[in-house]
């Protein structure tokens, strides 16, 4: 840190992302990935003449994109931002809605939550989750502050259901309710038709995990007219070229390819659920997960020994070294082919420290 940093930024605490090692090839269960390749008509959207007209700025509106996504989900173009990735949403929202009256979000969630309310000086209000792991969304009832709660949550993978936000939603008439769906496609079920009910709710999505594009950086948000022109303001207010031209390319190549991308998280579900199995057979407890990861922990090895005995074998997972959670580890869901070896490796892991 240099003697120049702004003050209010001393004591904040950047955001640690999981590990992207080069050194060996690793099976990568740790940053929630898809194992599949993009659709193979994705792959091929790009020609030698899109990377030459890079020299041209990409369309700030992102209006093939925008009219794409407006068309798959029913709603009007001017009720979609895109932006690159769903941090970058996540973040101009804390920064747009958290100010005047604080945020709110679960104690175990994602952890960018804290840090963009630090960064934006925003009051944030860390609530408990319940005893087991589940967001209680009485919590969250008339709460007059900007609500963040991812569902299904991070790391846990458990969500709530629909009408559990929809009264969220009502109770907090005059802030903002931010549901971040970027696991969504694994099991939850989704809220964005309530935002043609409610003017306060932003519906955030990402094409980095049921979409195979996380290296392409592409998120979207679903909104009512204001909140998104919101968006908007904030967007042009710090860099209106954020989509690139080619991720705009491949994003909009994606939306064509649904049936694609819904049978790869049909796979992902099925291969997640046979994981579980595996796991509980050998007594670890895991919890209920509609994400594309799953939370577990056993007795048998401390949950920061698992992940550096597999990180040995060559298989990253992710553990988080907060008091509650300390003893699990966030397991993402790769190929059939991945988790085999993943389950083999945890039986040795198992029987060498017997
Ligand atoms: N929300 C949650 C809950 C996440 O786990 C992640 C991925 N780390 C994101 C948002 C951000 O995803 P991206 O910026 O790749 O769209």
């Amino acid at each position: 840190m240099s003697r120049y940093l702004s003050k209010r930024y001393n004591d904040m605490d950047a955001y640690v992302p999981g590990e992207q090692p080069r050194d060996m090839d690793y099976i990568k269960l740790n940053t929630n990935e898809s194992p599949y390749p993009p659709a193979p008509q994705v792959i091929s959207a790009l020609s030698g003449e899109d990377v030459s007209l890079l020299r041209l700025y990409s369309d700030p509106t992102c209006k093939v994109l925008k009219e794409k996504l407006a068309a798959l989900y029913g709603v009007k173009a001017e009720n979609i931002f895109v932006s690159n990735g769903s941090d970058d949403i996540l973040n101009f929202a804390f920064f747009a809605f958290g100010k005047d009256k604080g945020a709110c979000f679960p104690d175990i969630t994602y952890g960018f939550y804290k840090v963009f309310a630090q960064l934006h000086g925003v009051d944030a209000q860390q609530i408990p989750l319940k005893e087991d792991f589940s967001v209680d969304y009485e919590d969250y009832i008339g709460k007059g502050r900007l609500v963040v709660i991812a569902n299904p949550n991070a790391p846990t993978g458990m969500s709530i259901p629909l009408w559990q936000i929809e009264e969220i939603v009502k109770t907090n008439p005059d802030t903002v309710v931010v549901i971040d769906e970027a696991y969504v496609d694994f099991g939850g079920e989704s809220c964005y038709r309530l935002t043609e009910k409610y003017d306060n709710l932003l519906v955030v999505r990402t094409f980095s995990k049921s979409r195979c594009l996380a290296g392409g950086r592409l998120g979207y948000a679903i909104g009512p007219e204001g909140i998104i022109a919101d968006l908007e303001k904030i967007k042009y207010s710090t860099n209106p070229y954020n989509v690139n031209r080619l991720t705009a390319t491949l994003g909009e190549a994606t939306v064509d390819a649904e049936e694609y991308y819904r049978e790869r998280c049909a796979e992902i579900i099925s291969t997640r659920e046979w994981t579980k199995k595996e796991l509980e057979k050998l007594s670890f407890t895991v919890l209920e997960s509609d994400a594309n990861f799953i939370f577990a922990k056993t007795d048998a090895v401390r949950g920061e020994d698992m992940y550096a005995l597999l990180k040995k074998k060559g298989i990253l997972v992710r553990h988080f070294g907060a008091e509650r959670i300390k003893d699990y580890n966030r397991i993402t869901i790769g190929t059939k082919e991945q988790m085999e070896a993943f389950v083999k490796a945890v039986k040795e892991i198992i029987g060498e420290k017997e």
